[in-house]
């Protein structure tokens, strides 16, 4: 670790970002703004729900592009963020994780042609919207399967993610780091977040790179946003903030 040439690194993403969100995420930004966090990766659903698409959407182009000129990076985030219904129970079973509901792995088990199709029409959106070509495919809910992976890797993106590591898709090489991740759907889940984030911001405080995932939702629990702003700050006092797109070009800089 004493030798390690990657700089200390603070990377927030904001999760499920779209028309339907937009709002709550000037929020978030505006408070990360305030709390010192310049910068951060925005993860933007292209069809959240199939409520409408962001290039379609009056007013999301214009926003998303600016937040964009400040610095913030924008991600590709699923498609539709819904996995359609297959009937295979034993699987919708396996999908129901700490976090997230089965319906919203999209990416998990996709064929890779579809993926790939998939793909093509984010970043077509994308595109659209004058965002460019985002360099981060993110899976909904970080499910990700391995034909899914393939078709990230073929549409050209630099790199992904999952809950415990970053995989940088053109060397294939993976640095581990466990996202913070906050669940608020029950009230006994907001303390279990609670309890369990303070213990890994402690267990996670000596490594590379520190990862704090938000999502809409968690800036309506007062007692959630306190701590996820309190664990942005204290990181800042020894780490320098980054989206994810500028992290991996340290990344591979220093390899
Ligand atoms: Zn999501």
């Amino acid at each position: 670790m004493q030798n390690n040439p990657l700089p200390r690194t603070l990377v927030v993403s904001i999760h499920d970002v779209s028309p339907q969100t937009q709002d709550r995420t000037q929020a978030i930004l505006d408070d990360l703004t305030l709390t010192g966090c310049a910068c951060a990766s925005l993860l933007v659903i292209p069809d959240h729900h199939h409520r409408g698409r962001i290039d379609e959407t009056a007013g999301f182009g214009d926003w998303i592009l600016s937040r964009q000129a400040e610095g913030h990076e924008t991600v590709l985030h699923g498609y539709f963020h819904q996995r359609e219904k297959t009937g295979r129970e034993s699987l919708r079973k396996r999908l129901v994780t700490e976090h997230y509901t089965a319906g919203e792995g999209e990416f998990l088990d996709l064929a890779r042609e579809a993926a790939l199709e998939r793909l093509r029409r984010g970043i077509q959106a994308f595109e659209r919207c004058g965002l460019g070509t985002p360099t981060g495919f993110i899976a909904p809910a970080w499910l990700l399967g391995n034909e899914a992976l393939e078709a990230v890797r073929m549409a050209g993106f630099h790199y992904t993610t999952r809950i415990g590591e970053v995989i940088d898709l053109r060397s294939g090489r993976r640095q581990g780091s466990r996202s913070l991740v906050w669940s608020v759907r029950a009230g006994w889940r907001r303390l279990a977040s609670l309890a369990w984030n303070h213990g890994l911001m402690t267990s996670t405080s000596q490594g590379p790179l520190l990862r704090i995932g938000i999502h809409p939702p968690d800036w309506d629990h007062a007692a959630i946003r306190r701590q996820i702003l309190a664990g942005v700050r204290a990181a800042l006092a020894g780490r320098k903030a980054m989206t994810y797109d500028g992290w991996t070009a340290h990344w591979r800089a220093a390899a």
